[in-house]
């Protein structure tokens, strides 16, 4: 704004800056209301928001509307903004397969100062699942004199999901949201479990059994809920990395035995050093460090864009830094993680659903086999699959089987928003009522999208530039004054 400011008191012809900040002012946004309960949060009536929103969405995309279905995702986040203040936000956004999603298509619904547990949910966002319940139970809404029938699905990731249902931490017992396989059966793909379904969830609950303690929020059947994408690449990746990293540092020691040396340090070790520069050499930021009390390597987080990277730049240059009797299998295992993530992010899947399916299983199979095979590695083991893992094998196929993707459903635009209302947390507000200044902010910022200049479309082109280490190269010639 103050840019504008100094650029309208230059050139006279531009709209004078007042008059911007007032027209702002005026967007007429729906009434706000304190949320129930004992924390502090605000929230639209989830009834009028979807309503008025839903006749923007219908004037824009007649097209699309014509056989009066909406689908509508809701999506929750938690996250830490500060020491002492985290926030967990709802949200929603209308689904047209075909179309990418970006921010501006986000819209809130509510948000309150809370840590994710399952009593600030209950509590906070008693109105908002009240008002979603009621639309489970009688989905229609009616826009502009026309009846359309709504179907509604929740994405957001593990833990939020768990959180919602009423269920126990990821790393209990009986932690799949859609079937009630054991942790100790989870590796082994003979093994099937009983489907969940929404009756069979609220029944586990009452009994205090198969990692159900409370009543699930949303009545929503299993196969309504979603997981993220992106959460899925995120958590198995890591999976794979830690097992490089323990392998790597399992290899150094022996080696050292072998050589009868005298034991080294971890983060010196000769295959740790090159699976770091292997690493970087990929343009990730990457290095380790020892954690004494877990007597483990740590290494910095990896976000989402940098773990495509190595998925994609790392497999070739194994041979630079996992032992050679390992490498052609780690390397199978990568690409064809690889193949199935690239199949579950597409809009287009080019395997059918059983075809992921099996793929799946084929990955989960070698996986666990890895130990087996070669017994000085270390990190494959079969309690390394993750709930992720399972769910990527045993549900995701299923969910593509009825949605035909769930690319439609990632939740990186709810990320991008949620984003958005940490800037509004630090620098649009005066701290004095944050929870309304987010949702009146998003609110303005939605409403004014057809004024938003449509970005030019942009694809890195030049790998050996953008991947390849030529930009950090370039980087490197400039003189750094203040470490010479
Ligand atoms: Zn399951």
């Amino acid at each position: 704004m103050e840019f504008y400011h100094e650029m309208s008191m230059r050139f006279k012809d531009l709209p004078r800056s007042y008059k911007l900040k007032k027209f702002k002012k005026n967007i007429n946004v729906p009434d706000i209301t304190k949320t129930p309960g004992t924390f502090d949060g605000a929230q639209f009536s989830f009834k009028d928001i979807l309503e008025t929103m839903a006749k923007k969405e219908i004037e824009e995309n007649k097209n699309y509307y014509n056989d009066n279905i909406i689908m509508v995702k809701v999506s929750g986040d938690g996250a830490k903004y500060s020491r002492t203040s985290s926030f967990c936000l709802l949200s929603f956004t209308f689904i047209r397969d075909g179309s990418n999603l970006s921010v501006l298509d986000v819209h809130s619904i509510a948000a309150i100062k809370a840590h994710e547990s399952y009593e600030a949910f209950r509590d906070g966002f008693a109105d908002v699942f009240a008002s979603i319940n009621q639309l489970i139970a009688s989905p229609q809404i009616t826009v502009d004199g026309k009846n359309y029938r709504v179907k509604i699905v929740f994405c957001a990731d593990y833990k939020f999901l768990l959180l919602m249902m009423g269920m126990k931490a990821a790393n209990s017992k009986h932690s799949c949201i859609w079937c009630t396989i054991s942790e100790s059966n989870r590796h082994d793909m003979s093994k099937t479990a009983e489907k969940r379904t929404l009756q069979s969830i609220k029944t586990s609950a009452t009994n205090g059994e198969l990692g159900c303690k409370n009543a699930p929020l949303l009545n929503l059947e299993p196969d309504d809920i979603i997981c993220d994408e992106l959460h899925l690449l995120l958590r198995v990746m890591d999976i794979l990395i830690q097992a490089l990293i323990n392998t790597a540092k399992a290899y150094d020691a022996n080696e050292a035995h072998r050589l009868g040396q005298r034991s080294i340090k971890a983060t010196e070790g000769p295959l740790i050093q090159s699976l770091v520069k292997t690493i970087s050499e990929c343009g990730v930021h990457f290095y380790v460090w020892e954690d004494k009390k877990e007597d483990e390597l740590q290494w910095p987080s990896i976000m989402g864009p940098a773990k495509k990277k190595l998925l994609k730049y790392l497999p070739p240059e194994m041979d630079k830094c996992q032992p050679s009797g390992m490498v052609t299998d780690i390397k199978t295992l990568w690409n064809d993680f690889s193949t199935i993530y690239s199949n579950i992010s597409s809009r287009t899947p080019s395997y059918t659903s059983d075809q992921l399916q099996g793929q799946g299983i084929k990955w989960i199979e070698s996986f666990t086999d890895f130990s087996k095979n070669h017994p000085s590695s270390d990190g494959y083991d079969p309690e390394k699959v993750s709930p992720y893992m399972h769910l990527m094998v045993k549900h995701v196929p299923t969910m593509m089987g009825i949605y035909g993707n769930i690319k439609q459903f990632s939740c990186q635009a709810v990320e991008k928003k949620n984003d958005d209302a940490k800037k509004t947390f630090f620098h649009g507000s005066n701290k004095w009522d944050p929870a309304t200044d987010m949702l009146k902010r998003g609110f303005q910022k939605n409403s004014l999208r057809h004024c938003e200049r449509r970005k030019r479309p942009f694809e890195k082109q030049d790998d050996l530039w953008w991947y390849k280490g030529g930009i950090q190269e370039s980087r490197r010639k400039i003189p750094r004054i203040s470490r010479q």
